[in-house]
């Protein structure tokens, strides 16, 4: 762009320079001091701070009261209570933690979630048990850069699901950046034999960004890299897991702080030989791993009646404080409260399956769900999918995220008749629950089976999802307490309608 330089051109940016000056002397003064809101999350920030629970925006609607019972506040210590489960196992000295498919804390939560159930009435409480497929599970992996004397740790690196390891000895290896990654940005670069930096641009996040979309990741895969390295921009050093990306060599992610950092070794650097990494990522396949679903039922008044069957998935990457422990804190609260209605007034069988969820190769919430339909949907007039149920709108500013007073939106997809979406609809709106106008996003840990039978899932893949900041503060109190008390309207109006009127 060419810029003309006229005197009113002068004029103006000389008065918009004096102004500017005025206003920041004004500020100098007069600015009031609140908490961040808005940070680069790292490891010395740690995450970001959020507004306490009773301040965030909520929505009144008198008719909604008969839903009060459905209590925000214990389903936010349901949230904690699954976060210090993962906790308990990173400290039990599992660098990659989380609720992870197969191991103890897999166990630990299938376990709290049947003393849960054990206290609320619900009956029928059991485990059906579920033999795995060898699980990746990687023990140990460091990552660092050096230029002669000077060395990087990239501390926030994380392996991408599945990756392949390198063995204890490590991989020390040149370093090339292809910034996007797309085509023109390979072209007369010789990746071969190289660790690639590869930058993607989130949207929203782990499970939609760019270098995922453009083939970058697959590309650099292809022209013979020996390690990839993908840098997810988004603000701070954030730990991100990618499932699994289908390389054939090391992959990880590494934040945006430790991406600028290699930027600079490069940079800095007159000859970018000179820049070596060190990769060094140790996997097993375990055998012998086992998982389950949990289960129980709020009977029917008759034995032979219809079922209405929510789904939540348990596992989860790192505390995964909405994906998923938001989800099996609603399937939990919702069991709770349909185990207050009197027997004989219940009309529907009401059943929870806490799945093993599908964050490993197997996917083994998806097939198991699958494999089981039939006895799974028998009589089931509507499935629920209670995943990802609550969050925080995170905005974002330049370099930093900032938290926000509201709950963050949801996309929908509704299996079913009209009568059936436009009930769903009006209950998310008068839980004040914002959503995507359109239906779309993921189905999520139901969508083996979401099509077979009358479904409903509310869910989002925010900017926080599969990172080490989406943590149990990041779960506002109020939108856990909307998107239960909605999907106990749904159930309630449901159960006024007959299989054909859900359906079609
Ligand atoms: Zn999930």
């Amino acid at each position: 762009m060419r810029i003309h330089w006229t005197p009113s051109l002068f004029t103006y940016i000389f008065f918009l320079l004096l102004s500017s000056a005025t206003i920041a002397q004004v500020n100098q003064t007069s600015l009031t001091e609140y908490p961040l809101g808005c940070v680069a999350p790292s490891s010395q920030t740690a995450g970001l701070d959020f507004t306490a629970d009773d301040s965030y925006l909520r929505f009144v609607e008198p008719s909604n009261d008969a839903y009060l019972a459905i209590d925000g506040n214990r389903m936010k210590q349901l949230v904690v209570d699954q976060a210090e489960i993962a906790h308990r196992y990173r400290n039990a000295g599992n660098q990659f933690w989380g609720r992870i498919i197969g191991t103890e804390s897999d166990h630990d939560t299938a376990l709290w979630m049947m003393e849960q159930l054990n206290q609320t009435g619900v009956e029928n409480i059991r485990e059906d048990s579920i033999v795995l497929p060898p699980q990746w599970i990687p023990d140990r992996w460091i990552i660092s850069a050096t230029k002669g004397q000077e060395l990087v740790e990239l501390t926030s690196a994380w392996p991408a699901y599945g990756s392949p390891g390198t063995g204890p000895e490590g991989l020390q290896l040149e370093l090339v950046d292809v910034g996007l990654g797309l085509v023109t940005d390979f072209f007369g670069r010789d990746v071969a034999g190289k660790a690639v930096v590869v930058h993607s641009i989130p949207t929203s996040g782990t499970i939609i960004n760019s270098a995922a979309r453009s083939g970058a990741i697959r590309r650099a895969d292809e022209l013979g890299a020996a390690a990839i390295l993908v840098v997810l921009e988004l603000p701070g050093n954030l730990q991100t897991a990618f499932y699994d990306v289908g390389t054939n060599v090391p992959t990880l992610s590494i934040g945006s702080a430790d991406g600028a950092a290699l930027q600079k070794l490069l940079t800095d650097s007159p000859d970018n030989n000179s820049v070596k990494i060190d990769v060094q990522l140790e996997v097993t396949m375990v055998e012998g791993l086992t998982t389950s679903s949990v289960r129980g039922e709020v009977p029917a008044s008759s034995a032979d009646a219809e079922r209405i069957v929510i789904v939540a998935h348990r596992d989860a990457y790192f505390e995964g404080a909405s994906d998923n422990a938001s989800g099996v804190a609603t399937a939990l609260e919702l069991m709770r409260y349909f185990a207050q209605v009197p027997k004989s007034q219940r009309i529907r069988t009401i059943e929870i399956i806490g799945t093993p969820g599908h964050h490993n190769l197997a996917r083994t919430g998806h097939n198991w769900l699958f494999e089981n339909r039939e006895s799974i949907l028998d009589q089931t007039v509507l499935l629920i999918n209670a995943e990802h149920s609550a969050h925080a709108l995170i905005d974002r500013w330049g370099n930093e995220l900032c938290s926000t007073n509201s709950i963050g939106p949801f996309s929908w997809t509704i299996n079913g008749s009209e009568k059936l979406t436009a009930t769903t609809l009006e209950a998310f709106d008068d839980f004040g629950i914002p959503r995507w106008t359109e239906t779309g996003g993921p189905a999520g840990e139901i969508r083996t089976i979401s099509t077979l039978v009358p479904s409903v899932v509310i869910m989002h893949a925010g900017v926080l999802l599969h990172t080490n900041i989406e943590t149990a503060e990041a779960i506002p109190a109020v939108s856990l307490a909307a998107t239960t008390r909605a999907f106990a309207k749904i159930i309630d109006q449901a159960n006024g309608m007959s299989l054909e009127d859900l359906s079609r």
